[in-house]
Order: C-alpha cells, then structure tokens, then sequence
C-alpha cells in the first residue's frame, strides 16, 4: 500500500464554498484512480489517497486543483514514532546535509514545529552522521502533524494546480486537429470546467483518418478530467452551400459563424455556460479583431478564447506539456485548410458578411441537420503518452527544448 499526500492551493481560499470545492477534488481524484484506489479521505488542509501502486503519482499529476503531490510514510501522534518513520524514509536517500522542515495542523501536538525540527534533526544527523544544512539541502524530510497522524515524505511533487473540473460548470470546446483548440481545452479544464469538445468534420476528405486524430487528442485531454463527451459535427452540406454562396474571401468567416452557430446549440442542449476556442490574436487571417468579432457575434452564447494573447511558442510548449503536440501535428486535411482562400479577408465586417450570408437560404435548418446528424462518443481516459505528466517536465528539461 502506497499513501499519496495531496496538497491543494486556490480551492483552500474558496471561504464557505470550500467543502464543496474539496469534495468535487475527492470525487475527481475517486474517478480518476478508480481500481487503483484503496482509500481516499479527507484531512484538514489535504485529501490522502492510499493506492496499490507508486504511478499513481504520475496520474494525479494531471488532476485540475492539485497544488502539489508526495508519497508519504504515516507515523502516529508521538515524538518517537515521528523519528522512526523519518530514518525510514530518510534510509532510502544518500546525503550528507538534509534538513526537517516540520508543520502542525493539530496545535495540541506536545510539541511545536521548531522542537519536532530540532528532535528530528539531531536523531537523523546522528544516524547518517549528516550535517543540518538550511539553504539548498541535499535531502529535505518533510513533517505534517495532523490531527490524528503525522506524514512524512522527501519529494514534494507539482500538480498543475487551478481549480477541481466541476467547480465552474460545463462549456463546450472546438476542437480542430490543431495545435492550439486543444491547448484551449485544457486550459478551461484548469479553471475548473468540464470541457465537452465539439469537431466540424469535413465529408469530402478522408474523414477516417481525420476522426482517428481527433479522438487520440480528446483521449490525450480526458486524461486531465477522467472522461469527455465528443461530438463529431457533418460539415459537409455546410461547405457546399458556403462554397456557393460566398466568396472565396469571406469563406472562412462564414464557415466559422455556422461553426459558432453549431457549437451555441449544443452548449444549449449540454447546459454548458460558454464556447471555448483555440483563437490567437492575428496568428492566421481569421484571428484579427476584425474578423473575431463577426466570428463571435454568431453565437449566441459567451465565447472564451483563453489563448488570445498567447504567441504560438508558448502554445506550442503547453501542448507538448500535455502531450497533445505530438498528435496535432500528424498531417490531416482540416476543413478549414481545404477551404482557405489565396488571400483570405483580414478586415470583414458584420454588413457585409451578413449580407453575403442572405444568399444561404436555410441557415436554421443546416445547423439543425448538422447538430442532430453528428456522432456523440464518450472518451475515456486511456493510457497516454509520457508527455502527458506535467509533473516530469522540469524547468531544465523545458530550456534544453527550446
Ligand atoms: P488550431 O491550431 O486550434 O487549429 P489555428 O491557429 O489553426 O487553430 P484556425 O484553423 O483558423 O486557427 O482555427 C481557429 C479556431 O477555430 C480553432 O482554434 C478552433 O477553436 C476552431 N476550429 C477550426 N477548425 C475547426 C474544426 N474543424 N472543428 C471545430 N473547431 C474548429
Ligand atoms: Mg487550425
């Protein structure tokens, strides 16, 4: 049996809501662990998980709302038990400084925090005839004096932190094969939405290939939220009427409005609060504020674009963080691609693509069509990729990336 301490940061300064915060964590974490889990029960201040296996670790790495992860040994509510939990633990490290950084939650401990360092301290440098070091140890043992038992650990892991999935209601992400929708994704699901996500998919291209791609991204992302709804929308009848309907120029623009007329429905019928994109101010033609706005003003809904000013780098590190760069950038006809005109408008308004769009007889019915006739598939968590760990991509192994 391996017992996880879980730290958690904004959820403890969530006031009253707190409880309600921490239960959804507990949920989540239950979901998440499922045949892993032995026991998982709330303390003051922390949730611990006690597993049948230490990889575990690396699965609550990816859970929105954990602050920080440590597998710890449990020793009981007295001095002397505490030391010979912390020379156990203390065994499995080579070190010749180290240093006890001990906390209580439970002030009736007999002791405070400073004597449990000093006590600590001098029976450890004593057994490895090592030295008490402050600043920058070779080994740091960690003390939590709870109220009914103590924790002690070595190796204080980053989560991503954010908010427990749940916590701030349902939106409804679309999802293109690239590199940044899912980016956008995961950064709603980090702020405590669970994110549904919605493909246009193109009828005229290999459209097999193009789900397969879809699906190990949303597989990838579920990681992050236990399990996720996928909607595969029929774009199809929808690009033969734009492409007859509107000018090469203005095509993307009218493509994406039926986009956001598409993703408005089923927000509705999903109950979610708001539409999610993968948008970058004026990373491709579509994205100046021009267009963004006659983009967004068809959906009836709010829409969140949570990369907006984000530079394609720093899109492009976050989706390697979480493992998705790696199937973005398997080649795929997307249908905005296929459909992307020469010299596409960077300055639309909303006259004149209203204007153009008078010529597309039965918008309501199209949409209608698309949103009953789409495919809706819910994706499990599978086994993903190494890069899916936030929590063993150090800051050095992102220099040595770049
Ligand atoms: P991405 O890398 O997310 O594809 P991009 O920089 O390539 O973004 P566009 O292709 O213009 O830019 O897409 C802008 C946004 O429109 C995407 O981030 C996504 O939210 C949405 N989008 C584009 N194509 C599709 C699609 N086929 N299905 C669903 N949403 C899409
Ligand atoms: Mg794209």
């Amino acid at each position: 049996m391996v017992c996880i301490v879980v730290h958690y940061s904004e959820i403890g300064t969530k006031g009253k809501n707190r409880e309600q915060f921490e239960n959804l964590l507990v949920r989540n974490i239950r979901y998440i662990l499922r045949g892993d889990a032995k026991r998982i029960y709330k303390r003051y201040g922390k949730i611990v998980c006690e597993v049948t296996k230490e990889t575990c670790i690396k699965t609550l790495a990816r859970v929105p709302g954990i602050a920080n992860i440590a597998i710890a040994e449990k020793a009981k509510l007295n001095i002397e038990d505490i030391k010979k939990t912390a020379l156990s633990v203390a065994k499995r490290h080579k070190f010749k400084d180290f240093k006890v950084e001990a906390s209580r939650s439970n002030k009736g401990f007999e002791l405070d925090s400073m004597e449990i360092n000093r006590r600590v301290g001098s029976y450890i440098g004593e057994q490895f005839n090592a030295k008490v070091k402050l600043k920058q140890p070779e080994l740091t043992i960690y003390i939590e004096v709870g109220e009914r038992e103590a924790f002690v650990y070595t190796e204080k892991l980053k989560g991503i932190g954010g908010l427990p999935v749940g916590a701030s209601g349902r939106v409804v992400c679309s999802l293109s094969g690239g590199i940044d929708s899912p980016v956008a994704g995961f950064m709603m699901m980090k702020r405590g939405c669970e994110v549904i996500f919605v493909h246009m998919l193109n009828e005229t291209l290999s459209k097999s290939s193009v789900e397969q791609k879809i699906r190990q991204i949303v597989k990838q992302l579920a990681a992050f939220q236990g399990r996720t709804k996928l909607y595969l929308v029929p774009f199809g009848e929808i690009q033969k009427e734009i492409i007859m309907n509107v000018p090469s120029k203005l095509r993307m623009i009218a493509y994406r409005r039926f986009m956001m007329r598409i993703l408005s429905r089923i927000a509705e019928e999903e109950g979610a609060k708001a539409i999610v994109t993968g948008d970058s101010v004026g990373q491709v033609a579509s994205q100046t504020l021009e267009n963004l706005e006659v983009i967004f003003n068809a959906s009836t809904k709010l829409v969140l674009s949570p990369l907006i000013g984000l530079n394609k780098q720093e899109i492009i590190e976050i989706s390697k963080d979480i493992g998705t760069y790696e199937f973005s950038i398997q080649p795929s006809p997307d249908c905005c691609s296929y459909m992307i005109a020469q010299h596409p408008a960077t300055k639309s308004n909303m006259a004149l693509v209203e204007g153009v769009e008078r010529n597309i007889k039965a918008i309501k019915e199209l949409v209608e069509a698309a949103v009953k006739n789409s495919k809706r598939e819910l994706v499990e968590m599978g086994e993903v990729n190494n890069h899916g760990c936030l929590l063993y991509t150090s800051d050095a192994a992102r220099r040595r990336r770049r």
